[in-house]
């Protein structure tokens, strides 16, 4: 059964004459007496199929007033160059059949001409994603996964999946969902760190994961969710500016691939998208402090970045920057100190200058030094022993990081909240749909 010859979107007025079967679903439809027209749409855009009373017949004028909104369609007719018709051509039907009917009402308007609350969009996401803008968002984000794969492909990096259900937590702490796993307790893992380090260990040399984290914090933000997809690397015989440019050159491969592919979806959402320029601008910790300064900063050297400071770099640097050169008192125990001044590290962040995009590091790969490490964050290095393993039979040094995927989507979009670049998000308050 053939549903489909072309997409809408595919159609041009040059096809004038030529026969061909569209599904999708009815955009709108209105009846002008003598006249009807059915608008069909689907992924790749509209079409207008246009019913002349005296042309079609009585039978199938009439159908078309029975069809609700929303309900799929099937039109097949002929293709009738037409200046006067959205995108010049209308669709001259000869069969109409509705293949899946909409109920009435519907649970919210998606045609994008009237504006909706996020919960209400999140409740019925499925009719949601219908809106163009929201679609082109999914787009591009599966874009943006297929040119950052391809990159790390170019870069000889493979492909691996580590367990999402785990024994330990990654850095101690309490962020973590239990779980039961038959009599013993398990959790769902908050990063593929561990792992990846082991495979480190293992002599892969270069891998990449893009794999579920989950973190069990009580976020209410813009920029948290429970449930994240996170884009992981981890090199050996690198170090922190390695792993610093492969991060970069993901970001701009991920930036040109859709300015350059993704020309319906930008326009969708009404962006006009640039590539940022590499090498994006480093700045230690200790240079944004100084920076900083200049305003009424409360923050001390040794703090996390506060959200103020965050937000006074990002205005003035306006572009993506690495922040590097962190205390180490701040980064997780595998990140290297300087060996010469070990109250800094070889950590740094990746900032677009609304929020952090990833973090990374050159990490310890001595054992002893890494137990240490363990002791002075206050963890006990015995429920490690399966990672410190690695570490024991010939450790190369490594490097790696971890980037945000709906963090980079809803940056490059613009979009107001990381709820829009998550086709069904987990917080605090949300387990269903
Ligand atoms: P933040 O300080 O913004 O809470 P983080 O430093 O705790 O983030 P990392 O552990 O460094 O996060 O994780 C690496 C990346 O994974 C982050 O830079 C971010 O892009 C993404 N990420 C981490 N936690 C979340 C979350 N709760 N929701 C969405 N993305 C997240
Ligand atoms: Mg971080």
């Amino acid at each position: 059964m053939i549903l489909r010859t072309h997409y809408s979107g595919d159609i041009t007025p040059e096809m004038d004459g030529k026969e061909v079967t569209l599904a999708g679903w009815a955009h709108e439809t209105r009846d002008l007496g003598g006249i009807a027209f059915l608008v069909l749409r689907d992924r790749k855009g509209l079409a207008q199929v246009t019913l002349v009373k005296k042309l079609v017949g009585k039978e199938l004028f009439k159908s078309v007033r029975s069809i609700s909104r929303e309900s799929v369609v099937q039109v097949r007719g002929n293709v009738k160059a037409e200046p006067k018709a959205p995108r010049g051509f209308e669709i001259m039907p000869t069969e109409i059949r509705v293949l899946g009917s909409a109920e009435v009402p519907l649970p919210l308007d998606p045609t994008e001409k009237v504006e909706c609350e996020l919960d209400t969009r999140l409740d019925s996401r499925f009719m949601d994603v219908r809106r163009p803008s929201v679609l082109a968002a999914f787009e591009i984000e599966s874009a943006v996964l297929r040119s950052i794969r391809d990159y790390f492909y170019s870069q000889g990096v493979t492909e691996v999946f580590t367990p999402k259900i785990v024994a330990a937590a990654t850095e101690g702490g309490t962020d973590l969902f239990p779980i039961s796993y038959f009599e013993k307790e398990a959790f769902l893992n908050q990063s593929p760190q561990l792992y990846k380090q082991m495979l480190m260990g293992a002599g892969m040399d270069r891998v990449f994961e893009i794999g579920p984290i989950f973190r069990a914090e009580e976020h209410d933000t813009r920029r948290h969710l429970n449930e994240a997809i996170s884009i992981d690397l981890e090199v050996s015989f690198a170090d922190d500016k390695d792993a610093m440019e492969l991060l970069e050159g993901a970001v701009v491969a991920a930036y040109r691939y859709v300015t350059e592919n993704c020309l319906r979806q930008l326009e969708a959402i009404g962006l006009n998208l640039s590539v940022p320029k590499v090498p994006f601008r480093r700045i230690t910790y200790t240079e944004a402090l100084e920076l900083a300064s200049e305003r009424d900063v409360k923050m001390q050297w040794g703090d996390d970045l506060d959200t103020e400071t965050e937000r006074f770099l990002g205005e003035t640097i306006g572009e993506h920057y690495f922040l590097t050169d962190w205390p180490s008192s701040i980064k997780p125990y595998y990140t290297l100190p300087y060996e010469d001044r070990p109250e800094v590290c070889r950590g740094f962040d990746l900032m677009h200058p609304r929020m952090e995009l990833a973090s990374g590091a050159q990490r310890v790969h001595d054992h002893g030094m890494l137990v240490s490490r363990i002791k002075e964050k206050g963890l006990d290095p015995a429920g490690f022993e399966f990672y410190l393993n690695a570490f024991r039979y010939g450790m190369p040094p490594h490097a790696g990081w971890g980037l945000g995927l709906s963090r980079l989507v809803m940056t490059m979009l613009n979009l107001e909240n990381i709820r829009d670049a998550v086709i069904f998000p987990r917080d605090r308050r949300r387990l269903v749909p």
